[in-house]
């Protein structure tokens, strides 16, 4: 027996850290703010307490900065700031939405809570990101926009969807929470669509625990964000210089960030570049270790684009393998390595969308059937195909990236074994 699963030593036992780096910087802006005594500087009025406090407005100046766009709106998360984007838009009930289903859940529900209804078009298979081809398909005299997620810090295919964008007059969201400081083609994510929304949740490259940042040129869709993320329909009437009358559908809700979030957030923001390209060294050693193993794919990065690795996705091949994908992971998993299949359950799959629960189902002239099978890459991926590795992150080294390769390499020099491990849980009575 050679194999942690069966009982033996595992090839690692330190854990891998998850936690954000947190360092005086951080602490500084704390003190500032708590110094201050200002916690959030917000006020649904007419002033310029409208637009938050020193802190988020710094925030959004970094953003500004870093992407070259005149606008950033920082909000409360990033599902905040995909609602009021969608509301900047204009997209209304009965509107249809076009979403990618391999995403995290909330890129549709924010089009659920503008009474608006997700239709969703498959991915790429290389890029696992929305495939234009696919979102052609799906386009209705009803559809009002596209959401593009750059999912695991991949950009998707952006010539393909502004062409579509442009061809069928449709406005385009990109969904940057898992990509900042992605590029395709030289351009940063978020600055090719009409709003760009990033995430700082506790769990994305960088953070502020909650939190998130909208990005637009366009001025308009940035006073409507503006008005969403704090009771616009308060300042609107005393708003000398415009037509009230144009940005009457907005409901303000409260979006607003605290000035500690943001504080943190602005210390974060300066370890931005320096985590990213250390995410990409790890990724590149990872993919050079794991490329020579068999039954293992790693996904090919389009060379005009940025890959920033919020996740290292790589395909598990079971014909070569020889066992589920369950009993890989499972395997990997007793030597000490974290990692996931299949990502998250393609999100029509969910009961909300197969019970058509929402207020936006009974709102809408037609409601896509949501049937299973519907989005074959994206099922495939799901229920076979991907196993992803959170480990390409500060403060993990090229120490732990050799840990990883070594269990894969573990697990392919053992697999009579694990093989056999497999057949005999199988044929246990409790697992058929
Ligand atoms: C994390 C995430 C969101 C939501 O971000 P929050 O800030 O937690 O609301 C949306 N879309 C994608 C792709 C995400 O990964």
């Amino acid at each position: 027996m050679n194999l942690a699963i069966s009982g033996a030593k595992p090839l690692r036992t330190k854990p891998f850290s998850v936690l954000p780096r947190i360092g005086p910087e951080e602490h500084q802006q704390l003190k500032e703010v708590l110094d201050d005594g200002l916690l959030s500087g917000f006020i649904a009025a007419p002033n310029d307490a409208f637009l938050g406090g020193k802190k988020v407005k710094r925030l959004e100046q970094l953003f500004k900065d870093f992407l070259g766009v005149p606008h950033a709106v920082a909000v409360n998360s990033a599902t905040s700031g995909l609602h009021a984007a969608l509301a900047a838009v204009g997209v209304k009930a009965g509107d249809e939405v076009i979403c990618p289903p391999y995403t995290m859940s909330a890129t549709a529900a924010a089009v659920l809570m503008q009474n608006a209804v997700p239709v969703f078009a498959d991915i790429d298979p290389e890029t696992f990101c929305l495939d234009p081809r696919k979102a052609e398909k799906k386009i209705s005299p009803r559809t009002k926009a596209i959401i593009v997620v750059h999912l695991f810090g991949l950009p998707a295919d952006m010539e393909g969807i502004m062409a579509l964008a442009k061809k069928h007059k449709l406005f385009v969201i990109e969904d940057c929470a898992q990509s900042p400081g992605a590029e395709y083609r030289n351009q940063k994510v978020g600055t090719i669509g009409d709003i760009g929304v990033f995430s700082l949740n506790q769990h994305k490259i960088i953070t502020t625990g909650e939190g998130g940042v909208c990005v637009t040129r366009n001025e308009k869709f940035a006073f409507r964000m503006q008005l969403v993320r704090n009771h616009g329909e308060v300042v609107l009437a005393e708003m000398k210089d415009r037509d009230p009358r144009e940005d009457a559908d907005i409901i303000g809700w409260n979006y607003r960030m605290p000035e500690m979030e943001a504080g943190i957030g602005i210390a974060q923001f300066g370890r931005l570049e320096e985590l990213t390209s250390a995410r990409i060294a790890l990724a590149e050693e990872l993919s050079r270790g794991l490329e020579k193993i068999p039954g293992i794919r790693v996904p090919k990065k389009p060379a005009d684009r940025r890959h920033v690795y919020f996740v290292f996705p790589l395909f598990f091949e079971a014909a070569v393998w020889k066992i589920p994908r369950s009993f890989f992971l499972d395997a990997l998993r007793a030597e000490g390595i974290p990692c996931a299949g299949g990502y998250v359950r393609p999100i029509y799959h969910q009961p909300l969308y197969q019970s058509k629960s929402a207020d936006a189902f009974r709102l809408a002239e037609n409601v896509p059937d949501y049937r299973k099978g519907d989005c074959p890459v994206t099922e495939r991926c799901y229920a076979e195909d991907l196993v992803s590795l959170p480990v390409c992150r500060a403060p993990h080294t090229s120490e732990d990236i050799k840990d990883v390769v070594l269990a894969f390499e573990k697990l392919s020099k053992n697999l009579e074994e694990l093989i056999a491990f497999a057949q005999a849980q199988l044929r246990q009575p409790s697992n058929v």
